[in-house]
């Protein structure tokens, strides 16, 4: 199945943190997205592996993700070697992503910055002929390299290189993050206080939407780094508010 984005998390549930409201957006334009957690989030401190794929499964359905699956790396423990960059290349050629979105290349948890590196390596060597791997039937699968790699902005703040206008689709983004009930704050949960589950980590959420939105004059936006220049077919691109 050819998509058109692929979102790439090392977190199930980063990837709703991160770009949902921009894939909400594609998905409402007719693109056709997946999403690919690298790991199962085991070392997370509330609830399970089997509910972290119940919500994983719960926020595709808000997104309208036509794929989402799971790599089983080790949680907090993956590399970034060749190992691991020939899974990440098994998925880039069989979606054939034109734009993948990843996590950025730095953040507080570790985990987001390595992978980050991980899928830029294997976006790159993806591209390359003699670089061989084979899919679930064993064929040997062709070559493929995104032409875009997107890191989104998560926990650290970094300037971005482009900003989306997500407005229009900021309350299914909220309502896909807090398909992860298990993991944000819910008054009803007994389960023990976490960095993420205090009720100020879903109000920082909403004010770095805003942060963002005021700088190029919507209401609510998401961030994203990139190596390379974006290039627009376009002016239609440019939101135009004045700011
Ligand atoms: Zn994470």
């Amino acid at each position: 199945m050819k998509l058109d984005v692929l979102a790439i998390g090392v977190h199930p549930d980063d990837v709703e943190l991160g770009c949902s409201g921009t894939l909400i957006k594609e998905v409402k334009r007719g693109k056709t997205v997946g999403i690919v957690d690298l790991t199962e989030g085991e070392l997370g401190t509330r609830g399970t592996v089997e509910t972290r794929y119940q919500e994983a499964a719960d926020a595709s359905k808000i997104i309208g993700a036509v794929a989402r699956e799971n790599l089983q790396m080790r949680d907090g423990f993956f590399k970034n070697d060749e190992e691991h960059q020939m899974k990440v290349i098994q998925v880039l050629r069989k979606y054939q992503p034109e734009i993948v979105i990843a996590n950025i290349l730095e953040d507080r948890h570790p985990d987001h910055g390595r992978a980050g590196h991980l899928v830029y390596d294997a976006c790159f060597l993806s591209g390359l002929k003699q670089v061989k791997t084979i899919d679930e039937k064993g064929a040997e699968q062709e070559k493929w390299r995104p032409k875009y790699l997107l890191h989104f902005i998560q926990d650290r703040f970094y300037e971005p290189d482009v900003i989306v206008d997500i407005t229009d689709a900021f309350e299914q983004k909220m309502a896909s993050i807090k398909a992860y009930t298990t993991q944000f704050f819910s008054s009803s949960s007994t389960e023990p206080e976490t960095y993420i589950s205090k009720p100020d980590f879903l109000d920082a959420i909403v004010a770095r939407a805003r942060v963002l939105g005021k700088r190029i004059g919507v209401q609510f936006a998401e961030g994203f780094l990139s190596k390379k220049n974006i290039g627009i077919a376009n002016l239609d691109a440019l939101v135009l508010q004045e700011t």
